[in-house]
């Protein structure tokens, strides 16, 4: 149990960066890695992964961390999000299905719970 929720833990930690790197690319230009802030906004969320208590039980950041977020940092997340969530199907395939299903997942458990 303990090794999964590393993994899922590394998982996540991958795609927020994977996200932020897009964004910045698109957004801000960049051409080799991130600008100052997306670097400060991307080692914000592997922290709160790092430290995320709920890792065991829930999928993933979309469901959850925007939470525990500080309010700066949540909407700097939300707006990655949105710009990069839909295009990670087209960069990063793979994880971007497993995150669908995973979520979906999840969701389903969620409503079956309440
Ligand atoms: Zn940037």
């Amino acid at each position: 149990m303990a090794k999964s929720v590393e993994t899922k833990r590394g998982r996540e930690k991958e795609m927020v960066s994977q996200m932020i790197a897009l964004y910045c690319k698109k957004q801000h230009h960049t051409k080799n890695g991130l600008c100052a802030a997306c670097a400060a906004l991307d080692a914000y969320a592997r922290q709160r992964s790092e430290k995320c208590p709920f890792m065991e039980t829930k999928t993933f950041c979309s469901n959850c961390s925007v939470h525990c977020y500080k309010p700066v940092m949540r909407e700097k997340i939300r707006a990655v999000m949105r710009f990069a969530g839909p295009r990670m199907i087209l960069y990063h395939p793979v994880a971007a299905i497993r995150h669908m299903v995973e979520s979906q997942k999840e969701k389903r458990r969620l409503e079956n719970t309440e």
